[in-house]
């Protein structure tokens, strides 16, 4: 089973505060699904309210009338990555220090976690949660010095791996990204506040302008005098290429750079490779959509939605057990077979990872009547488990670890398979290649991962 990682909001400032982070959540929800919470003040009061489900549901029965006034606070949707589906486990993670409340919420995973965790156990910390994301709280109130900001950075320097972070404090918020700059996180504006969000088609819904990406490294306050950055060393420059084909929506701007116009020119390379005639091009909905839109243009072969998604059931790998997931991949899709039967149809994915969605999704368009299929992905094979917050599965079940295109071909039963080459992949976006992470496509992993134990790595 595969897990989407997280998404976060921060805002500043703002009116109705609980209502702009339940809309920021709302649109954030493609990011995970299991859970979603908030913690917010009215520069008074601290209040939190958490829930297991999606945002519309846990807020079902919240009092927004009651919050109205101007305050501060972040927001958290979930799936986990690190740590168990649980109610502990609901995010921001909150603690309260010298009679202050605190609160973390975090995209990514630490890939040091588990010494950290051992040795802060040694030392006599007791844990509440099976998060990583718990372990920098901890380090933070630990460390000797005297503000905030320097224990803060004291604890960033111990931590390795993949976050974007955004704390809650008494006197604001920070939000940070991790020196390689693994997961987006985008800065917005209001008239007189802020906003801070893992993409920014959070950012329409509430009515704020996109300002700028968070710099690697950066951990920038924002308070009562507005905003002030801290920078934390450097590292080589790894922004999950995954984001691009698949997590990402869209509508938003990630890394600074348009997911759209990401995703339609992965499409347009891809036609450059194709040796493949055929009739149509259809996508697998949503997330092959736009690629297919520029494979069509470029091959000049009529686009068609040859399936039709039912929009009432969440993305499958969202379901948390095998039986639901195969169950989901049926209900989701359903081939139309005016324009399936008897045509020769490209079909787009944006990836395959272990191929049973896929097998599934091929013999129900060879049901409807297909006459030839092939298959097309907008990206290179996944080889490689991903450590720094996509949850992919380990390396014996990614269907391309170990088996050529021919014998993927055959498990999935296609007349045909490309896959977009690695540079086909670099060059459809306009950020450097190599400030980018590929380590599920090439192994090369970025950030050494000294002590991953696995998903349920604390859960014994
Ligand atoms: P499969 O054929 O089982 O490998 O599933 C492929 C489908 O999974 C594609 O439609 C992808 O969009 C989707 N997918 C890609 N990455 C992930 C992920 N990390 N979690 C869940 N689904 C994913």
């Amino acid at each position: 089973m595969i897990r989407e990682n997280c998404g976060i909001v921060g805002i500043y400032n703002v009116k109705d505060v609980p209502k702009i982070l339940y809309f920021s959540l709302f649109s954030l929800q493609h990011r995970g699904q299991e859970s979603c919470g908030i913690i917010f003040s009215d520069f008074k009061n601290t209040y939190i309210y958490k829930g297991m489900g999606l945002v519309n549901d846990v807020f079902s029965k919240f009092d927004f009338e009651k919050y109205k006034n101007f305050g501060f606070g972040i927001g958290h949707v979930r799936y986990s990555t690190t740590g168990s589906p649980d109610i502990k486990n609901i995010q921001p993670f909150i603690v309260e220090y010298k009679g202050e409340k605190y609160g973390i919420a975090h995209n990514g995973t630490l890939v040091n976690s588990y010494t950290l965790r051992e040795e802060l156990e040694s030392q006599g910390t007791l844990f509440q949660t099976t998060l990583d994301t718990e372990i920098i709280i901890h380090l933070i109130f630990r460390s000797k010095k005297e503000s905030f900001i320097d224990k803060l950075i004291e604890a960033l320097k111990k931590v390795k791996g993949a976050y974007s972070l955004l704390i809650f404090s008494p006197d604001g918020i920070y939000a940070i990204k991790d020196p390689n700059g693994f997961r987006p996180l985008c800065l917005g504006k209001f008239e007189n506040g802020y906003v801070v969000a893992s993409e920014n088609c959070a950012f329409d819904l509430i009515g704020a302008n996109y300002i700028r990406e968070i710099e690697e490294g950066e951990i920038l306050h924002i308070g009562e005098n507005g905003l002030k950055s801290y920078y934390l060393q450097k590292n080589k420059i790894s922004r999950c290429i995954f984001e691009f084909i698949y997590f990402a929506r869209p509508d938003s701007k990630i890394f600074g750079e348009s997911v759209y116009k990401a995703r339609k020119k992965l499409g347009e390379n891809l036609a450059r490779e194709l040796q493949f005639k055929a009739d149509l091009v259809i996508p697998i909905p949503d997330s092959g959509n736009i690629a297919a839109i520029g494979l069509a243009e470029k091959l000049k072969i009529p686009f068609e939605m040859g399936f039709i998604r039912n929009h009432y059931v969440g993305r499958t790998f969202i379901m948390p057990f095998q039986t639901s997931r195969e169950i989901g991949v049926k209900v989701k899709l359903n081939p139309v077979k005016e324009v399936i039967k008897d045509k020769c149809i490209i079909v787009v994915e944006d990836s395959i990872v272990r191929g049973t969605t896929s097998t599934l999704r091929i013999n129900e368009l060879r049901k409807a009547g297909a006459r030839n299929v092939y298959m097309v992905v907008s990206s290179p094979p996944i080889k490689y488990p991903c450590f720094y917050g996509i949850d992919f599965p380990t390396k014996n079940e990614l269907i391309a670890s170990g088996k050529t295109i021919k014998e993927i071909k055959k498990i999935i039963g296609l007349d045909g398979l490309h896959y977009l080459s690695l540079k086909g992949m670099l060059s459809s976006m306009d950020l450097p290649d190599d400030e980018f992470c590929t380590a599920c496509f090439t192994g090369q992993y970025p950030v050494e991962i000294s002590d991953f134990k696995g998903k349920e790595q604390f859960e014994k």
